[in-house]
């Protein structure tokens, strides 16, 4: 592996675990339209089974893991992956 900046040969590989949360963000107006509804309707129809689920069957994990191979060159300090 060389280093794209200065072409050294001298680059570590380093490997590194990246936590992604799987959640999605939504805009003042969609919850002044669906959002208070929306809760409402998705916490009968998903939470409660969900939580009922997650009682007898145990708790989903939601956090991913990501592993990243970052290069660093010992020469000019660069990091790529
Ligand atoms: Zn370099």
């Amino acid at each position: 592996m060389k280093c794209p900046n200065c072409n050294n040969e001298n680059v570590n590989i380093q490997v590194i675990n990246e936590q992604k949360l799987v959640t999605r963000h939504h805009g003042i107006i969609w919850w002044l339209f669906i959002g208070w509804w929306w809760i409402f309707v998705k916490w009968i129809f998903f939470t409660v089974p969900a939580l009922l689920a997650a009682i007898f069957i145990g708790k989903r994990k939601k956090i991913v893991n990501v592993q990243k191979k970052i290069y660093v060159c010992q020469s000019c300090g660069r990091t790529w992956e």
